[in-house]
């Protein structure tokens, strides 16, 4: 099974990306630093994947700041 890159304060996997509207899309990082969609069907067009939202703290960054 593959690996996730994790939220480096509380430790958990899931992210939110957002996009100019304010919607949000909820993403996993792939060891490889590679942004995959939680639901596939969905679309990363348009949202900014350089800073992430982690759903379980306050964090927020890049994914080199990612454990
Ligand atoms: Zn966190």
């Amino acid at each position: 099974m593959a690996k996730n890159k994790l939220c480096p304060q509380c430790h958990i996997r899931r992210f939110s990306v957002k996009n100019e509207a304010g919607e949000i899309r909820v993403v996993t990082v792939s060891e490889n630093g590679e942004i995959e969609l939680v639901h596939p069907e969905e679309s990363l067009e348009g949202f900014d994947l350089d800073t992430l939202y982690c759903l379980g703290c306050s964090w927020r960054g890049s994914i080199r700041s990612l454990e």
